[in-house]
């Protein structure tokens, strides 16, 4: 089976190695070089806390758990000289600054307490003593000991290198830019900026451009870019244990509105800088980086651990999440177009979701069957339909 893969983003190259692993025979191209979308632009937390009780936590919790055995699996498949992914489950403590926050914060932790999630309740005191810097003025906080976090760019560049070691082909500088088609309309190939490629199947997995290469093959797909812009603080000694935020990041990673919104989440790195974000924004793919934003992230930061006050910031940086209409991933075939699959739509979530997506779809392809139904990320589903 031969399968084209577009994108060379976390999603491509997590499907790639999903694919090569199972024998089809695997190209990914991309336009730009290996991770140069927003793989690159963002933060690596790998999640359970902010998702609700549903088919993305499903996701999450089992994306997760790939997660937990890949840095072993990479190691026999690619050697041990391949930079580190920098794994760590760090867990995660969220935080309520007054009574109202800490309340929903308990209401939230129940309900996912029933799904399966680790949460565990923290006075103000208890969670001082997990994070120290934190403010003396919050309520409350949950610990999520499952979450973790990657490195994202390496770990896509892994990722590929073990699809590579497994057979498939990595083209970069190519641009797709059409659809081969047979009589009956069924996709078998790309036209691209370098000459054409052939595949039994092709998958989009183009990030926040998903919707424009659906719309090149023929197809309607709303999946666009949702901004989000970071700050990146100068290395400093480890002062920050786990991925910090507060209850407003759960409600802005629900939220549609089309204006500014800014919650607090703060981590450290292997490198030891510090990140801060972040922003949502539905601006099209305007790049620019907006001081005012930075600042209000900055003053939202300061508030929850007062010491960043005196911390250097060293530069911003800024990316387009892929956004779908109703937060939910599209993966799965096309339902007009044969031949056609996607694995985008995966908002602020894709680096953690990469694994379990790839999964899922690489089972569906070759005929195994799925850990999870695909039918709630299904593309023909009603609340994607029409809104391109
Ligand atoms: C500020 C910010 C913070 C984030 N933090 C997190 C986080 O902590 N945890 C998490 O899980 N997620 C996070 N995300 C979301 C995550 O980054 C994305 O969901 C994920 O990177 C999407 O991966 P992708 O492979 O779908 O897309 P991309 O990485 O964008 O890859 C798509 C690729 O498609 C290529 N392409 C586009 N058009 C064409 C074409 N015509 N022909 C060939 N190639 C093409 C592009 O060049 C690109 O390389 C964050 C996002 C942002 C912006």
């Amino acid at each position: 089976m031969k399968v084209l893969i577009i994108g060379a983003g976390i999603i491509g190259a997590a499907c790639a190695r999903s694919l090569a692993r199972r024998g089809a025979t695997v190209t990914v191209v991309d336009r730009g070089a290996v991770a140069s979308g927003t793989s690159a632009a963002c933060e690596g937390n790998l999640l359970v806390s902010d998702k609700a009780p549903g088919v993305e936590l499903e996701l999450a919790k089992y994306s997760l758990e790939l997660w937990g055995s890949l840095r072993d699996e990479l190691a026999a498949e690619i050697g041990t000289a391949f930079a580190s992914i920098e794994y760590e489950r760090k867990g995660g403590v969220v935080v309520a600054s007054d009574e109202p926050g800490a309340e929903a914060l308990a209401r939230f932790a129940d309900s996912q307490r029933l799904a399966g999630v680790d949460a565990r309740q923290l006075s103000a005191t208890e969670a001082r003593v997990l994070e120290p810097e934190l403010s003396a003025s919050i309520a409350s906080a949950v610990y999520y000991p499952e979450d973790a976090q990657v490195q994202p760019t390496i770990a896509t560049e892994a990722l590929l290198a073990s699809a590579r070691a497994a057979g498939a082909q990595v083209v970069a500088d190519t641009s797709v830019t059409g659809a081969l088609r047979e009589r009956d309309g069924r996709l078998v190939g790309v036209t691209t900026s370098n000459g054409s490629i052939a595949a039994d199947h092709v998958i989009v997995a183009a990030g926040p451009w998903s919707g424009d290469v659906a719309r090149s093959l023929g197809a309607t797909l709303y999946v666009g870019p949702r901004k989000g812009l970071l700050l990146v603080m100068a290395r400093m000694p480890q002062r920050i244990w786990h991925k910090v935020y507060d209850t407003s990041y759960v409600g802005a990673v629900q939220s549609d509105e089309r204006d500014l919104q800014t919650s607090t989440v703060i981590e450290s790195t292997a490198s030891g800088t510090v990140l801060i974000g972040s922003s949502r924004q539905n601006v099209g793919f305007d790049g620019s980086i907006d001081v005012a934003v930075l600042r209000e992230m900055a003053a939202k930061a300061i508030r929850l651990m007062p010491f960043l006050r005196d911390a250097s910031v060293i530069r911003a940086y800024g990316g387009f999440r892929p956004f779908s209409r109703d937060h939910l991933p599209v993966i799965g075939p096309d339902p007009d177009v044969a031949g056609l699959w996607y694995a985008t739509g995966h908002e602020g979530a894709g680096i953690g979701l990469a694994l379990g997506t790839a999964e899922l779809l690489a089972a569906t392809l070759v005929g195994e069957s799925p850990r999870l139904s695909l039918d709630p990320f299904a593309p023909g589903r009603a609340s994607l339909r029409g809104t391109a």
